[in-house]
């Protein structure tokens, strides 16, 4: 049986990639696509709008409109993925959220509706960033008390929020396993006018904003006389929307709970 996709944000960016990536996964279905209520392409045929065939799937500006689905992929803005929890909570829908920034209350939210749906929520849906954040875990256990920490991202000009989901996601596993909480130990940005030396056991982050760049994250453990990086180059947003998916075939054998992506890989 297939299991029956509709996206939010289908006009987007990512809403993009993962309409070409449904029509390459014969297990999936494209069944709404869902943008906001004011766009202009609404009631224009999703496949058609991103320069490909007509899928017979038209645009909407309304979960409402279409229900006919068992997954609902979000790739939108914060405020948008909360307002259609309550929706596929009370249809029955599951959910895959890879929507970023949101705040702690926010996260609380999600975490309190999938005590009754099934949702996979994760800031970075690629495959090689969740196989990083295991490595990174690793890393932490055998070098982290000796090393200084940096989280190093770069994505393109149009992003929003920074540090990216993903850097604050790497740097809450390598605080988790220093033993600490990720806001007791994180310094976002050394900027000028700061004179002072670093103190020992801080994660620090650095964050670009520039041209295309789809997302790059580093993390470099310096310690003395020798330096680990750990890299992960996104060359297109393929890989998050591939990710995606599988999260989406995945979530269909559960029924209730907050799940990430090591989750959907079996790499906890
Ligand atoms: P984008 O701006 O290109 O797309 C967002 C889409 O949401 C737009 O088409 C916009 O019209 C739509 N939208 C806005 N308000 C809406 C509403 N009320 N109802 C329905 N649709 C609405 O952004 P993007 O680059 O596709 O990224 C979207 C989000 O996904 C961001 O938070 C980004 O950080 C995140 N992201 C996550 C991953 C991951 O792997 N988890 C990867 C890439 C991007």
């Amino acid at each position: 049986m297939t299991t029956r996709i509709a996206i939010m944000g289908a006009a987007g960016r990512m809403g993009r990639a993962l309409i070409d990536a449904c029509g390459l996964t014969p297990a999936l279905t494209l069944s709404a696509a869902i943008d906001r209520p004011d766009s202009t392409l609404i009631g224009r045929d999703a496949g058609e709008c991103n320069g490909g065939w007509a899928l017979g799937v038209p645009i909407s500006g309304s979960l409402a409109e279409a229900s006919d689905f068992d997954v609902l992929i979000d790739f939108t803005l914060p405020e948008v993925t909360l307002a259609h929890l309550e929706f596929c909570r009370s249809k029955g829908k599951r959910m895959v959220i890879g929507t970023t920034g949101f705040t702690p209350e926010q996260r609380a939210t999600i975490a309190t509706a999938a005590q009754h749906m099934a949702i996979v929520l994760a800031p970075n849906m690629s495959v090689g960033v969740n196989l990083c954040l295991k490595l990174l875990d690793t890393a932490t256990r055998v070098l982290g008390h000796d090393a200084d920490i940096d989280i190093i991202e770069a994505h393109h000009k149009h992003k929003l929020d920074a540090p990216s989901g993903t850097a604050l996601r790497m740097g809450e596993v390598i605080a988790a396993a220093l033993g600490q909480e990720l806001s007791d130990i994180a310094v976002y940005g050394r900027g000028a006018g700061r004179s002072e030396e670093r103190k020992p056991g801080t994660i620090d982050f650095s964050s670009i904003r520039a041209g295309d760049i789809v997302g790059d994250h580093t993390v470099m453990f310096a310690g003395q006389g020798e330096r680990i990086e750990i890299t992960h180059r996104a060359t297109s947003r393929t890989n998050f929307a591939r990710g995606a998916l599988r999260a989406a075939s995945w979530i269909m054998q559960q029924k209730t709970g907050l799940f990430d992506m090591q989750d959907v890989l079996g790499i906890k």
